[in-house]
């Protein structure tokens, strides 16, 4: 007997199955039948590309047992199988990163904790949820020997070799005492599997046994003879096993389509959307694609697993292909079914091919195209851009081909309301004639960006200013953006301010006035700022930092930046507002010791108001608190 030790996390998780996940427990049969379909798959695939296993002669199904005898559910596949390893590695260890991150994402709420499950890839374990015991007969494909992996949920299994015919898996479950009346059903498996799994393109068949009652004849009847009756075996095919994408559009309806989804995405509630679209001419495939209500618990991390399955001629190729649609949309669900490619297309082939290449393209086209028309409908869009605004944004920047049809997409707060989002055409419509730019601010919060002293002309002029405060996308992507219709985007920390009433003469006079103080000031500060200069964008603030356009230095932190590398930041510029009180008082002032603690504090306080860092926290508040002791 061989006894191994669950790693810590699928410990943890099996708890957690077995005493917290409670309120859905009917999912692990969609997760055992999906672990099923897979396996079939794979050795479909195989049996195409391996020399090895093309003589293997097997009829894809999957065959579920219920026995009332022994209060157990078997359920079986004649897939690819698993080894000793195979059976160690992915049943018993997190081989993936997801059992880990599951632990982590659980939120407590045992509802939506369950339905995380099958999201990510910890399916198997859902068993425990209703299972005493459960063991797992397994034999791999072009293999000899088989195994047997055993184990109660608890910290251990068991794993040691055994007899098994055929390749494929067998898994066996003892059902928990107070899961009998629920789940030792007929109908219930029946109902389950309709549910779940109609759609797996392979036959998932129900055997069981029934009480029949034997018919009398009248005659037997009269002589008072009983109907005696007897336990028979039955089988029924339990799906409808075809691709659902397969068939014509006419034929499905929006039941069809949600309960398909929830086949592929492990999600429990209905897409947001769908389109399904079938392409004959030159080139012959079928997609249908879905966008979840919530974006994919990964959508952010390195190691995603894309949504989209690719298929050959309704044969399953891979799921594994981050390529198949660009990494913007990788939050899109669905599938590829192509009839050109070949069938034992390798990942190298499908890079470089031109089908897929075109079936790429034109599939982008058709996501975008959805989302489009989504967007004409206020409620759903929003829930939509709740989720994925930010990988549009990533679109802007990844897909040149398709900018201005994302940019379409794309939504933005703004300075026009603080309830809703706005379009850049729905801006571009609301500007005055003489406007020709879009403006924005870029920052991490939305209510430090709404009143930054940068913004008080443009309140002033009546010019709506875009509010990006998504700092680590919005810094990178903006600037790629260029231009919106011939509008091309400003951000206000770094552009000239609007015009004002001033004429040059005046502005000329003002800046002769401050010149001593202004050069006072930049002494002062030396390295800090990287030019003083009085300003008429403020009318409330005496001080604002901004970033200097022709920086060199600061046009390379930002390309920098945009490839993902951190650049120290320049030295902003200060500009002081020459109708400020205190900046008028400071003109006139003789005292050098004011002038550079006045000096740093009115840099301090600009960088503050842009959430900026300052440099030293503790200067500032021995500053303030000389001008506060003086102030009284
Ligand atoms: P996922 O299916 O997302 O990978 P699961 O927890 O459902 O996560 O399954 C874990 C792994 O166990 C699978 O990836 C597969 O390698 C293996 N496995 C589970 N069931 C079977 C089966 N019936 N046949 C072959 N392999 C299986
Ligand atoms: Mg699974």
């Amino acid at each position: 007997m061989a006894k191994h030790e669950f790693q810590t996390e699928v410990g943890q998780l099996l708890k957690l199955m077995t005493h917290s996940l409670y309120s859905n427990k009917e999912i692990f049969i969609r997760e055992l039948v999906s672990n099923c379909s897979d396996a079939i798959d794979k050795l479909e695939y195989l049996k195409l590309t391996d020399d090895k296993l093309k003589n293997i002669q097997s009829t894809p199904q999957i065959n579920i047992k219920i026995d009332d005898e022994d209060n157990s559910i078997t359920i079986a596949d004649n897939g690819v199988g698993m080894n000793e390893e195979d059976l160690i590695s992915s049943i018993g260890t997190i081989a993936k990163s997801g059992t880990k991150s599951f632990i982590e994402a659980l939120s407590g709420d045992a509802k939506k904790d369950s339905n995380l499950i099958g999201q990510f890839g910890v399916g198997f374990y859902s068993v425990f949820m209703v299972a005493d015991s459960v063991d797992v007969v397994s034999k791999k494909a072009g293999e000899d020997q088989a195994y047997k992996w055993s184990s109660d949920g608890s910290g251990s299994f068991e794993l040691n070799p055994c007899i098994k015919e055929d390749h494929g898996t067998v898994i066996y479950i003892k059902l928990k005492e107070e899961e009998i009346s629920d789940f030792l059903s007929k109908s219930r498996i029946e109902t389950i599997v309709k549910k779940y799994s109609n759609h797996i393109p392979f036959p998932i068949f129900l055997n069981y046994t029934e009480e029949v009652t034997e018919e009398l004849s009248d005659e037997d009847k009269e002589a008072g003879k009983e109907a005696k009756t007897t336990m028979e075996k039955k089988r029924v095919q339990a799906n409808e096993a075809t691709a659902l994408w397969s068939q014509p559009k006419a034929k499905l309806k929006a039941d069809d389509y949600n309960e398909f989804y929830k086949t592929i995405s492990h999600d429990s509630s209905d897409p947001l959307a769908y389109v399904h679209t079938k392409v004959e001419g030159v080139s012959e495939y079928t997609t249908l694609f879905y966008i979840p209500k919530v974006a994919p618990m990964d959508m952010y991390r390195v190691d995603f697993q894309p949504g989209v399955k690719l298929y050959v001629k309704r044969v399953f190729i891979t799921d594994d292909e981050k390529e198949l649609l660009p990494t913007y949309l990788r939050f899109v669900k669905g599938i590829i079914d192509s009839e050109d490619l070949p069938l034992n297309v390798s990942r190298e082939i499908l890079q470089e091919n031109k089908v897929m290449a075109n079936i790429k393209q034109s599939s982008i086209k058709k996501v975008l195209g959805e989302i489009k028309k989504l967007a004409k409908n206020e409620e759903k869009y929003k829930e939509f851009i709740e989720q994925y605004n930010r990988p549009l944004k990533e679109g802007v920047y990844q897909d040149y081909m398709n900018k201005d049809a994302i940019l379409e997409l794309v939504r933005y707060k703004s300075t026009n309301d603080t309830e809703s989002m706005t379009s850049l055409a729905a801006y571009k419509e609301r500007a005055s004639t003489e406007q020709e730019a879009i403006f924005y601010i870029v920052g991490e919060d939305e209510k430090m960006l709404r009143n930054s002293p940068l913004m008080e002309s443009y309140k002033k002029n009546n010019i709506e200013v875009l509010i990006l405060d998504d700092k680590e996308i919005d810094e990178v992507v903006t600037p790629a953006i260029g231009a919106y219709k011939e509008w091309s985007l400003k951000d206000i920390t770094s552009c000239e301010a609007p015009k004002t009433e001033k004429t040059e003469e005046e502005t000329k006079e003002v800046a002769e006035t401050f010149k001593d103080i202004v050069e006072k000031i930049k002494t002062t500060l030396g390295e800090a700022v990287s030019d003083v200069k009085t300003t008429d964008r403020l009318s409330d603030s005496p001080s604002c930092v901004v970033k200097d356009p022709n920086d060199p230095m600061a046009q390379m932190a930002a390309m920098m930046k945009s490839m993902g590398q951190e650049m120290p930041e320049s030295a902003p510029i200060l500009e002081i507002n020459p109708d400020h009180a205190i900046v008028k008082s400071l003109n006139g002032c003789s005292d050098d010791s004011t002038i550079e603690t006045i000096s740093w504090l009115l840099l301090d306080q600009a960088k503050m108001a842009e959430g900026m860092d300052i440099k030293d926290p503790v200067a500032f508040v021995k500053r303030l608190n000389e001008v506060m002791a003086k102030a009284l």
